[in-house]
């Protein structure tokens, strides 16, 4: 059927795709295109634009003035734009649609170069200027963004379970060296106890073997520490020695690290006022610091960590500072945010975790961040016990 253009101007008869004439009104079909949220672009078979919404001009930048006429690969990465022009030739002359109805995910690219993601769905109408190809697009950025969100939140998750797994193992290992320990510290000590008796061994080997009975209680206590530390604990609150549990966190935190290349510097005063606390919760905020605090010096040539303990305001104040680079710019702002982490294999929870353990206890966790040859310093408040 051959159109005649003038029949169908606005608000008269137009025909559709499926060559039947309806009525539209161009005013109607005009408000649609501009306040759809999706990019609507009209092209021809010469590929040249027809149509182009206000949506595509926030997508691409572009305004309609720029791109009406021209041919719409002005808004193609280059990869894309070498094969339109055929593909639409190909298409034109009778070739198997590769996109048409289909729709998927294609690239496009905004005025000032950026190539994005889009969803690109084309449909086919037929009209008396030949046939059109109406193409509606949404940009996929924000879905991408959020999709990949979600895959970091599980890359944690998974990350996390493995964490817990390790948890589990250590305390098991724990409970299994404990046995073979105890026994050995049997065999040791009634052997010393029968030469003592007897006089059958000379004082070196006595010596020796008083030696091996105190490594092995040391190695005893040790497995006791991870076992009390990895165990669940229900919250306790009495009157204890900040101090102590310091001590007990360096332990833990130093098991296993050749200890003697890093200097400690304690700083405490001699009389160090209790704080109510629950324990096993205070010592988790210094075994992270500090675990923290000796990852940041690893890579550091002078390994140094200082902890210094004052009060004030009735307040508990402890420094726990390193000779670390201090805190990577691209995290500060965000360093007590759960999942901040700079390391690959980090979760990112241990300060968010340790500030809200101190905040429970009417205290606080606060960072000097350092940088610039300093490294970063923690301080942890907490309130302490007033005397009536
Ligand atoms: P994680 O150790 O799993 O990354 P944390 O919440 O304990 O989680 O620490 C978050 C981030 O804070 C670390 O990844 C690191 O970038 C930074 N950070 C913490 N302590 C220090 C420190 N002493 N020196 C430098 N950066 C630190």
């Amino acid at each position: 059927m051959i159109v005649n253009r003038k029949k169908y101007e606005t608000g008269k008869a137009r025909p559709t795709a499926l060559g039947k004439p309806i009525t539209v009104s161009k005013a109607r079909l005009d408000s649609v295109l501009e306040t759809a949220v999706d990019g609507i672009i009209v092209i021809d078979e010469q590929a040249r634009v027809l149509s182009y919404n206000r949506a595509c001009e926030s997508l691409f930048g572009y305004s309609a003035n720029e791109v009406l006429g021209e041919n719409v690969k002005m808004i193609m990465p280059e990869s894309y734009a070498r094969e339109h022009d055929q593909y639409v030739a190909n298409y034109v002359q009778g070739g198997t649609p590769k996109i048409i109805g289909i729709g998927r995910e294609v690239r496009g690219r905004a005025k000032d170069g950026t190539e994005f993601p889009i969803e690109l769905s084309v449909g086919v109408a037929q009209s008396f200027e030949g046939r059109q190809f109406i193409g509606i697009m949404r940009d996929l950025r924000p879905r991408k963004a959020a999709e990949e969100r979600v895959q970091q939140l599980q890359t944690q998750l998974v990350h996390m379970a493995r964490v817990s797994a390790i948890d589990e193992m250590g305390a098991a290992l724990a409970h299994e060296l404990n046995q073979p320990l105890t026994a050995v510290m049997l065999y040791l000590q009634a052997i010393s106890k029968k030469s003592t008796a007897d006089g059958s061994m000379d004082t070196t080997t006595t010596e020796i073997l008083e030696k091996a009975v105190r490594e092995a209680e040391r190695a005893g206590q040790i497995i006791q520490r991870m076992r009390n530390f990895v165990e669940k604990q229900a919250p306790e609150r009495r009157a204890v020695n900040v101090s102590v549990l310091i001590e007990e966190a360096i332990e833990l935190v130093l098991l296993g690290r050749t200890a003697r290349s890093i200097e400690i510097d304690r700083r405490f005063s001699d009389s160090v006022p209790m704080v109510e606390a629950d324990p096993v919760q205070i010592q988790q905020i210094f075994v992270n610091l500090l675990r923290n605090a000796v990852q940041a010096i690893d890579s550091a040539e002078e390994k140094r960590l200082c902890i210094e303990l004052y009060s004030a305001d009735n307040l508990l104040h402890i420094d726990v500072g390193d000779s670390g680079p201090g805190i990577a710019p691209e995290i500060a702002s965000e360093l007590f945010n759960a999942f901040s982490t700079s390391k690959s294999g980090g979760l990112g929870l241990g300060l968010s975790i340790s500030r809200s353990i101190a905040q429970s206890h009417g205290g606080d966790l606060t960072v000097n961040p350092g940088g610039n040859g300093c490294g970063a310093v923690f301080t942890v408040s907490l309130p302490v016990i007033l005397d009536d």
